[in-house]
């Protein structure tokens, strides 16, 4: 299958880009062309411009910055997986990244193109629920920020308008000493995850929990916090009770249903793979496994 015909655009600064979003006709963003390009030639999108970032050297990096992590929408998976501020700030994002695609897609594939994309089986749109992301929006009217329980708007949409693109993420930074906790379940190794489960805990004196994020990914449209389960967590003390009871809260969660998985096996997927994603955070707080 070949892409319907197109004009390619390839600015080097991200005004001309906005420019270029904010004047063309039926124009698309390309990043690293990872699920763009397959949907183009299948034809389910076709458009009359493809505006490419690749040239935008200032959408690329890492940055630690007052208490953040700004990374840029144009930075590849494969250059975060292997990123030593990744590594020390944001251990989360390396341990996701592992279960994204291939290496091969991840050579080319950018965290803004999958924040984009917003697939609800993503793992980049996990990571940055579970850090409270910030996303910054570029357009002719400039730069505006959108928290990330915001930026979701549906099945496979975001709050992005048509003449915006995402320009970075900042993704405010836990204590070095949290713990976190990442599993998913797939068909195989480099599918999609049917559902997943990300975990951060930051435990206090006397081992009582001071901060919890439990996300689940892959059972509604938008990645979601299990606000029930970090509410059990919260200002307890960190023990096997504390985590089965915080992993029970995933029952409570009403799942998609669709050609892949029925709700009511998602909603078990949702509790097993929550309570081994807290049980690996405690252990990386401080705690031995309490499974
Ligand atoms: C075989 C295969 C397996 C995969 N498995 C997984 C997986 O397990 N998990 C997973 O999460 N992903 C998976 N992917 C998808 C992959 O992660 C893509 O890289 C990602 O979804 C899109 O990123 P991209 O940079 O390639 O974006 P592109 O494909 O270039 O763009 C995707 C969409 O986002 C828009 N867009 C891109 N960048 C921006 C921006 N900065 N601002 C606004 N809009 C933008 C584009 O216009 C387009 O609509 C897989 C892909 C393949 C081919």
């Amino acid at each position: 299958m070949k892409p319907a015909p197109f004009d390619y655009h390839a600015p080097r600064q991200l005004k001309e880009a906005a420019e270029l979003l904010a004047k063309l006709p039926n124009a698309k963003i390309l990043a690293g062309g990872q699920s763009l390009v397959p949907m183009m030639n299948f034809r389910y999108v076709i458009v009359d411009h493809l505006i490419d970032l690749g040239g935008l050297d200032e959408l690329r990096g890492v940055a630690v910055r007052e208490g953040l992590l700004r990374i840029g929408a144009m930075t590849r998976q494969r250059d975060l997986e292997t990123s030593p501020d990744i590594a020390k700030h944001c251990p989360l994002m390396a341990e996701a990244l592992r279960h994204v695609g291939h290496r091969q897609t991840r050579n080319r594939g950018t965290i803004g193109g999958s924040l984009a994309h917003a697939d609800p089986a993503a793992e980049l749109p996990a990571v940055c629920a579970a850090y409270d992301a910030v996303i910054h929006v570029a357009s002719v009217r400039g730069i505006r920020q959108v928290a990330f329980k915001e930026f979701g708007a549906g099945f496979m949409a975001t709050a992005l308008q048509p003449d915006e693109m995402i320009a970075a993420i900042d993704l405010p930074l836990w204590r070095n000493s949290h713990g976190h906790g990442f599993h998913e379940f797939a068909r195989r190794q480099g599918d999609f995850a049917i559902t997943g489960a990300a975990a951060l805990l930051d435990v206090g004196a006397n081992n009582v929990v001071r901060r919890a994020a439990l996300t689940l990914f892959g059972v509604t449209a938008s990645p979601l916090r299990v606000a029930a389960a970090e509410a059990r967590l919260i200002g307890q003390p960190l023990d096997a009770d504390a985590i089965r009871a915080a992993a029970a809260a995933a029952w409570l969660i009403e799942p998609i249903s669709d050609i892949h998985a029925g709700g009511e096996y998602r909603r078990h997927l949702a509790q097993v793979l929550s309570s081994r994603a807290l049980n690996d955070a405690a252990r990386r707080a401080g705690l031995q496994n309490q499974e």
